[in-house]
């Protein structure tokens, strides 16, 4: 039983690496009493010690196979290039009727590499809660990273509802909003609203530096919260991000070709004088701001409301 008096969601979670994600999930389960075990696992043996000390899960493994022995849910958390393999190496140990979810960034190409390994009796019900910070590793995770966020779920068709359901169940449990979506869809939009913004964030603050402006004082003290967001973005994890790139190359391509245009075509109006298109392009975009506040998905407050909230979430 948990706080609220209600029976664990799982038995026994896996969870297959332990940075933000993992360790927020091992948090908010916890905070809930959503699973009555939790085991986990990391590929060094340092970042195994520290989950022990801070004493993140009930038990630590040396191996992703000891891990995962009778979870009823695994949870692969590792960055996505990663995870075919681990599905490879786990796949001979998971129990007859676990869930098997991840947590990557990018869906249709973890479900290509995943899937081909997941045994009969295994459901494999793909994740992405739409929540993060800048930050990596075992200490960066908290309890509440998942409230109010999108978590995206995305099966294939034929995947048992039932266990479709329980997981959305966790989930919800620990705060999150759930949705379901195709999985190529899914990385479409995450293409437009995450991956091609990191790439751009990547890029100027890449520029600055070019410049040898970047660390320069007075780029930090004028900066006006657009560049300040951008270097905070470009802090996020290069393993996690190269692997996003490298798995989402056709939907990012796409945007990317679409945003060159854009700009090409803002660069010409700022060229020509074209104040006309300028302002209408700005009022347009405007709107759209005001619709995401309107959705609940920002605030209008100045520094965009992420004092100490989420934001960098991929
Ligand atoms: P993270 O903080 O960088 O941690 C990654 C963890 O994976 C580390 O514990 C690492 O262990 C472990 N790992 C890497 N390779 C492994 C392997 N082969 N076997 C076992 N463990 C391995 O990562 P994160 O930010 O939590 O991201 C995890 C996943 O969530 C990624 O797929 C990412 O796309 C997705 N995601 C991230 C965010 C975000 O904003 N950060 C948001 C939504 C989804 P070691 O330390 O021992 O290397």
């Amino acid at each position: 039983m948990n706080e609220t008096g209600a029976a664990p969601i799982y038995e026994r979670v896996a969870l297959i690496g332990l940075g933000l994600i993992a360790s927020s999930m091992a948090h908010a389960m916890r905070a809930g009493g959503l699973a009555r075990h939790i085991a986990g696992h990391a590929r060094s043996a340092g970042t195994r010690a520290v989950a022990a000390e801070i004493g993140l899960c009930d038990s630590i493994h040396e191996t992703a196979a000891a891990a995962v022995a009778g979870a009823d849910l695994v949870v692969l958390a590792t960055p996505v290039g990663q995870m075919g393999a681990i599905a490879a190496e786990i796949a001979p140990h998971l129990a007859p009727g676990a869930t098997l979810t991840d947590v990557g960034s990018v869906k249709r190409a973890v479900i290509d590499a995943v899937a081909p390994h997941v045994p009969a009796g295994v459901a494999f019900v793909p994740g992405h809660p739409i929540a993060g910070t800048e930050h990596s590793g075992p200490r960066s995770g908290f309890a509440t990273l998942f409230r109010n966020r999108w978590w995206l779920l995305t099966p294939e068709p034929g995947t048992d509802p039932a266990r479709i359901a329980r997981l959305r169940a966790l989930c919800e449990a620990m705060g999150a909003k759930v949705d379901m979506m195709e999985a190529t869809h899914h990385d479409l939009v995450l293409a437009v609203t995450s991956h091609a913004p990191h790439l751009i964030a990547y890029t100027m603050v890449g520029v600055a530096d070019d410049l040898g402006r970047v660390t320069d004082s007075e780029v930090i003290n004028y900066s006006a919260a657009g560049f300040r967001d951008f270097t905070r973005i470009a802090a996020s994890d290069p393993t996690m991000w190269r692997d996003v790139f490298l798995t989402n190359r056709e939907a990012t391509l796409e945007i990317l070709g679409r945003f060159t245009e854009e700009l090409f075509a803002l660069q010409r109006a700022i060229r020509l004088g074209d104040g006309e298109h300028l302002h209408a392009y700005f009022t347009r975009t405007r709107a759209i701001r005001r619709g995401i506040i309107e959705a609940g998905q920002d605030t209008a407050a100045p520094d965009f409301g992420r004092g100490t909230g989420p934001g960098t979430e991929g």
